[in-house]
């Protein structure tokens, strides 16, 4: 986790740790040839590329807001290992050093319904019992993911899971929104599309500072090229689309880029041709300026 919080304005960004595994570098760069991303993010001798799955703790002056949640502690054996995963799901310890119970989280924002994305919704606890981990969050899901939520289709089946779901469904914990929503002062929600339907992003806006969380539109500094989309995205060319847009909108605001799977980097600005003019974490080890 990030001890040291990213400032926006009057909120404090944190990136805790929902579990780290590894997965095929090919399916996580699509199109792009591996001699180009192998210089980004270099893949082992099995071709898998290490990757984070880094809830976002948004504190506001008023809230305490999650953007997405983890790989949670239902994988199988199994399950953890065709996700090759490396390390645990640990947020709730790492609320607990920062004061926060689960109790303690208000909002909990799906940018979309993928098992590394919600599979910390619902937890089970040392008896083997599901219960919902914020029970006093709404989630705020749109509209237009909902049918693969409910009724997953031949290719959703494979990563919207039930079990991440019936818990908040029985207990009432899910809002449906329609395009864009502003969650308090600070935080919108807005309908993107292109990796699923229903995929949404997250602005945080407070005294003149901006971030934007894109989600798996932009999952790692590496996809800094609009064309450089994934084998998992539902809707590539909208997922281009999404890019150039937002890309040109955000850095206007001069506004960090949040990432959710990113090993190294947790937040960049962009420069022109998807150059990172500053990057969260500083880093003082120069080795590492490898992957940028
Ligand atoms: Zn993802």
């Amino acid at each position: 986790m990030s001890v040291i919080p990213l400032r926006v304005g009057a909120t404090e960004l944190y990136w805790l740790s929902g579990g780290d595994f590894r997965l095929d570098g090919g399916t996580m760069f699509g199109p792009v040839p591996k001699s180009l991303w192998q210089k980004k993010i270099p893949a082992d001798a099995d071709n898998t590329i290490p990757l984070c799955n880094d809830p976002l703790l948004i504190r506001t002056p008023t809230m305490n807001i999650l953007v997405d949640t983890g790989l949670g502690n239902k994988l199988t054996q199994k399950q953890q290992a065709i996700f090759k995963t490396t390390s645990p799901w640990s947020l709730l310890a790492q609320l607990a050093s920062l004061g926060l119970s689960r109790q303690d989280i208000d909002l909990v924002i799906l940018t979309h319904g993928d098992f590394d994305h919600a599979g910390g919704v619902v937890m089970v606890d040392e008896q083997g019992r599901k219960e919902v981990t914020f029970p006093a969050a709404t989630h705020l899901i749109q509209e237009a993911e909902w049918p693969d939520v409910i009724s997953p289709g031949r290719r959703a089946q494979e990563s919207y899971w039930p079990i991440n779901f019936n818990e908040l469904i029985k207990n009432g914990k899910i809002q449906l929104i329609q395009g864009s929503y502003q969650v308090c002062p600070e935080v919108r929600i807005c309908h993107a599309g292109g990796h699923t339907l229903g995929h949404q992003l997250v602005e945080i806006a407070s005294q003149g500072e901006t971030a934007v969380h894109l989600g798996d539109l932009f999952p790692t500094h590496a996809h800094a090229n609009p064309l450089w989309v994934m084998a998992y995205d539902n809707f590539p060319l909208e997922v281009i689309a999404c890019k150039e847009r937002y890309f040109a909108e955000y850095r206007k605001r001069d506004a960090w880029f949040t990432f959710y799977h990113d090993p190294l980097v947790k937040a960049c600005k962009l420069g022109d041709k998807g150059r990172l003019t500053y990057r969260w974490p500083q880093c003082a080890d120069h080795s590492a300026d490898l992957f940028i």
